[in-house]
């Protein structure tokens, strides 16, 4: 599997791009921005776009998506439960002093036990309410891998001091979802540098109590 993680946008959104090199397929999640960054990875490996993933509806993480859908014509998923922080991207986009991009239409909502398929590999929809109420992580079982949008990072946890946080359902959703996968799973979050689901039950300080 080609997976590549690209930081995008003024806030260095972790976008991954992963590939199948039989099938050419691929599925892109969080294009925040730099589309074009993006279009270049798939074009170096020649790949398809199939879905497009938001993990949730901040602007950091969604911003692209649109040009990222007309480029491709591939469909986007998300939670339901992020439309409206989705309807308000204007509003976000004045938080970070930046021009509102153009809302994705949203193909597909994901949920719990939406399943997507790439080549061999299956891609959970794990819903993570608590940072955004349509939190989702993405549990890769074939790669041991979960992309965790900003729910969990290493040594700290997504901010719920945002309008529709929630500080006691996003530690819920992390231990209820996140902290049974195994040990060495591989965590890419939203932001920042990767770890792993054991890594962060020793050590993240917000996961001590849990
Ligand atoms: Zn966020």
């Amino acid at each position: 599997m080609i997976h590549v993680i690209l930081p995008v946008g003024v806030l260095q959104c972790n976008c991954s791009i992963f590939g199948d090199e039989q099938t050419h397929e691929a599925i892109v999640i969080d294009p925040g921005d730099e589309i074009g960054q993006i279009k270049a990875v798939l074009e170096e490996h020649r790949l398809k776009v199939k879905a497009i993933v938001i993990t949730h509806a901040h602007i950091d993480h969604v911003a692209g998506a649109h040009l990222l859908r007309q480029l491709t014509n591939a469909p986007v998923y998300m939670n339901d439960r992020d439309k409206k922080l989705l309807d308000l991207l204007d509003v976000q986009a004045g938080w970070l002093g930046m021009e509102p991009p153009q809302r994705p239409e949203i193909d597909s909502a994901s949920a719990e036990g939406t399943v997507l398929i790439l080549g061999a590999a299956e891609f959970h929809v794990l819903e993570t309410p608590g940072h955004t109420p349509g939190s989702q992580c993405l549990w890769i079982p074939a790669e041991n891998k979960l992309v965790a949008g900003d729910t969990l990072f290493r040594d700290s946890i997504g901010r719920t001091d945002l309008p529709d946080g929630d500080s006691r359902q996003i530690l819920a959703s992390i231990k209820t979802r996140l902290l049974h996968l195994p040990e060495d799973a591989v965590v890419i979050p939203g932001h920042g540098e990767q770890t792993t689901i054991g890594r962060e039950k020793e050590r993240n300080p917000f996961l001590q109590r849990l």
